[in-house]
């Protein structure tokens, strides 16, 4: 580990810090998943190696519930499998998520020890559990792991007391972190990587982290995984500063990120941004109409109205019915244009799902519009090299490049590329598919330059073959929350 170092962090217990300068797009520290699992509700949708998602499966023989694209992939994952393979053939039956994750990391620690690597900055043991500050609701759960554990667990592996096993659901319930499939679009799993729980939360944080499945080839199938962290500097870093990443969306006021922080991960941040609360009166303005600012009262009312409309719109959404979430959109929409800032945040919510379900529905220059102003509030709010502001950007560039709006669609192009070097590399898939984009969508500006006929007749022919398959489906954009929590 040459770039950081562990440190008391005042007020926080441990953190990382910086040990010499370092430059936005700069890598801290990558680091491979010490255990990880599918979600119970994905595990016949995903490949439980590569963690891809995959409309057909091969089945392990043995345990009938692992799933694999192929040999390849079933052969990658079996050193983590085989004895899960076996236990859940014994059990009769497959255990949840957590328990199923929690047995992976005692399998893994009695074969390898506490520290798999000096890479590794911590053992598991000296990790927070938070048991002390679960809520009684969230302990019973846990008891009915633990029980379900111990029958599940197999006799003929190394037997551990129930304070080494709670310790390891408490550090999986505060530290587990969501795993995404390949492209980082859709949260599939949860993994432990031991370095990361030592990066402490900023709401304004100098660093991110992205998950990185690296390509796959022959040879990296002899490594026991190939899920790694990277641990991102989003500016310059001085040497000693703190290194910190987000735990929750900043699109969120203050008093909402400090009782998500509270709730979630039992502590009160005090982060400059929380204390000066930051960018709050943006996120809750209302509308100047011809230099007069709408009375507060009017203000309210409609963000009162715009929360019960985004529950609506939320419900819809879940049930698969785009027209109906649509129809919502559009009324509330109509309603907040009037009354509230083009940065209000609960404005940008209805903008940023209106936009993305009406590309779906192919209604390409109505969505082009919504996200346009989707990116420019966000562009006022985020931190410019943030993570979710260059998805969205990028986003944003495919709609206006299917509406047929290219100078537009590639200066976003652009804008989300450089981004995207930041917070996920170069070698990152959806960091090369934007530079495949960027290189097309230059050519095509050059051709409409010249002759905007014929560009238009090449469009056409063009958007036959869909420009990007992820954008098939409205799917949770990003992952917003970084560990997962229920
Ligand atoms: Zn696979
Ligand atoms: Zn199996
Ligand atoms: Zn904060």
């Amino acid at each position: 580990m040459e770039n950081v170092e562990v440190f008391d962090s005042p007020g926080k217990g441990r953190g990382l810090r910086a040990t010499k300068e370092l430059w936005a797009g700069d890598v801290l520290f990558s680091e491979p998943s010490f255990a990880a699992v599918i979600f119970d509700s994905l595990a016949d949708h995903v490949c439980h190696s590569c963690f891809r998602r995959q409309q057909k499966l091969q089945r392990c023989g043995q345990c009938k519930f692992a799933q694999y694209c192929d040999r390849t992939c079933q052969r990658a994952a079996w050193d983590e499998h085989k004895q899960e393979c076996a236990a859940i053939k014994t059990y009769g039956k497959v255990p949840n998520e957590n328990i199923r994750l929690a047995a992976r990391v005692l399998w893994r620690l009695d074969k390898l020890g506490g520290v798999v690597s000096d890479m590794q900055l911590t053992t598991l043991e000296d990790l927070e559990d938070h048991i002390a500050d679960m809520p009684e609701d969230d302990l019973k759960e846990l008891k009915v792991d633990i029980h379900n554990f111990l029958d599940y667990w197999p006799r003929n592996s190394k037997q551990h007391n129930t304070d080494t096993i709670s310790h390891v659901f408490g550090v999986i319930n505060c530290n587990g972190f969501t795993v995404s499939d390949q492209r980082g679009l859709q949260a599939v799993g949860v993994g432990i990587f031991p370095n990361l729980c030592l990066v402490n939360h900023d709401c304004w944080p100098n660093c991110t982290v992205i998950l990185n499945h690296g390509s796959q080839s022959a040879v990296n199938t002899m490594f026991h995984s190939q899920r790694r962290v990277e641990l991102r500097a989003l500016g310059k870093i001085s040497p000693g500063e703190e290194l910190t990443v987000s735990y929750v969306d900043y699109l969120n006021v203050s008093d909402e990120r400090k009782r998500l922080l509270k709730q979630q991960y039992f502590f009160d941040c005090t982060c400059e941004h929380c204390t000066n609360k930051t960018k709050d009166d943006l996120k809750m303005a209302g509308q100047v109409v011809d230099g007069v600012e709408v009375p507060n009262e009017q203000v309210k009312e409609m963000t009162e109205y715009s929360l019960k409309m985004i529950e609506m719109m939320e419900k819809a959404r879940f049930d698969g019915n785009y027209h109906e979430v649509v129809k919502i959109c559009r009324e509330c929409v109509e309603k907040q244009e009037k009354v509230l800032a083009d940065t209000h945040i609960y404005q940008l919510r209805m903008w940023s799902t209106l936009s993305e379900v009406l590309a779906y529905l192919q209604f390409f220059g109505e969505a082009a519009t919504y996200a346009r102003k989707m990116v420019d509030g966000y562009m006022k709010l985020y931190h410019p090299n943030n993570a979710q502001l260059g998805m969205a950007t990028m986003r944003a560039g495919v709609t206006h490049w299917q509406a047929g709006q290219i100078e537009v669609a590639h200066g976003m192009i652009c804008k989300a590329y450089a981004i995207l070097l930041v917070t996920h590399g170069p070698t990152h898939p959806i960091t090369k598919d934007l530079e495949a984009m960027r290189m097309q969508t230059e050519m095509e500006l050059r051709m409409f330059q010249q002759n905007e006929y014929v560009y238009h007749s090449m469009r056409e022919a063009a958007l036959k073959n869909q420009p990007m398959s992820m954008m098939a489906e409205p799917v949770e954009e990003g992952i917003k929350n970084l560990f997962r929590r229920k």
